[in-house]
């Protein structure tokens, strides 16, 4: 069995992405990471993501606003740097607070900044197989580990547990997309382990540390573990009770693993989005 860590993956797109900054001509492509109040999740991803634009040389403005910003003001404050034509690129952190209408960010967001995925015209572009829009960066992070595997996808069964608009369903059109044949399972499910336990490719995605243990595994199976959670030591582990399983032909850790692929995608984003305005304005 194969560890297949995050570094690993980001090694080669990382130094791609290096290559394309060193011959950049104008300004260099900008990020701006916006989020609204101090949720710990959010303010490690904020961490993540910034570290990972320095490390490459993006440059970025991380716009904070608290929790009790109402709707109307956060909607004006994030028109202005959706405006904003020095930004290429807008990281939205969420789900924002209930008090907020994100559907409603949703919809005016450029469709061309919006390099997580969360526009209805890029969820239209995953869903019709266009290549021009933005993926969430998770789903597309998984695709990238698959691809570094070389296991071809098509006919293969791909099970994804886990249905949110952010990883589980615009992922089961990237790998549909791939020919692969996808079940998508939720906590409504019957049967989960012997359904998980048909998968050439299973991708966790639930939020549930440790649930994924060696009877939901095929043998030979690809596993990716998207979760992001605390043990009972309040350590940081996956959904996926890897150190127990051993028939998995590869298997991502976490810490380690989806985690530092997203932000090596979310940097690809940025330089897509910052090619697009250049031509725009060309
Ligand atoms: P979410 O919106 O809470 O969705 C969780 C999904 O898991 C839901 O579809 C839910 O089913 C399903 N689920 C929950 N309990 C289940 C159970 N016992 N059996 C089967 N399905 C179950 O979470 P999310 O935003 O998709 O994130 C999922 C996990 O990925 C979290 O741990 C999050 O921190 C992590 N994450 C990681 C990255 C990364 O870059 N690595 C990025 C984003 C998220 P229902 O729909 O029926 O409720």
């Amino acid at each position: 069995m194969e560890l297949l860590k995050g570094s690993t993956v980001t090694k080669k797109i990382n130094e791609d992405l290096k290559q394309t900054l060193s011959s950049w001509k104008g300004s260099l492509p900008h990020l701006a990471i916006i989020r609204v109040g101090d949720n710990p999740d959010d303010i490690s991803y904020e961490k993540s993501a910034a570290k990972k634009m320095e490390f490459l040389g993006i440059s970025h403005t991380i716009y904070t606003y608290p929790k009790t910003i109402s709707t109307q003001e956060f909607r004006t404050a994030f028109q202005k740097i959706n405006e904003d034509s020095s930004i290429d690129a807008i990281l939205l952190l969420r789900p924002l607070p209930s008090s907020i209408d994100e559907k409603e960010i949703a919809e005016i967001i450029h469709p061309t900044k919006d390099i997580d995925g969360i526009s209805p015209i890029n969820i239209a572009k995953i869903f019709s197989g266009e290549k021009d829009g933005f993926a969430p960066c998770t789903a597309e992070a998984v695709m990238e580990m698959l691809s570094y595997t070389d296991i071809p996808l098509s006919g293969k069964t791909a099970v994804i547990i886990g249905r949110s608009l952010v990883v589980g369903k615009p992922l089961s059109m990237l790998l549909l997309n791939q020919n692969a044949t996808v079940t998508i399972c939720h906590s409504k499910t019957k049967n989960l382990p012997s359904i998980c336990k048909t998968a050439d490719i299973l991708i966790s995605c639930i939020g549930r540390p440790h649930m994924i243990d060696a009877s939901y595994i095929k043998e030979n199976a690809v596993v990716i573990d998207v979760g992001i959670n605390f043990d009972e030591n309040g350590s940081l582990c996956g959904d996926v009770d890897s150190d127990n399983i051993t028939q998995a032909s590869f298997i991502t850790p976490v810490p380690g693993g989806v985690g530092a692929v997203t932000t090596s995608i979310l940097a690809k984003h940025v330089l897509k989005a910052a090619f697009i305005h250049q031509k725009l304005k060309d």
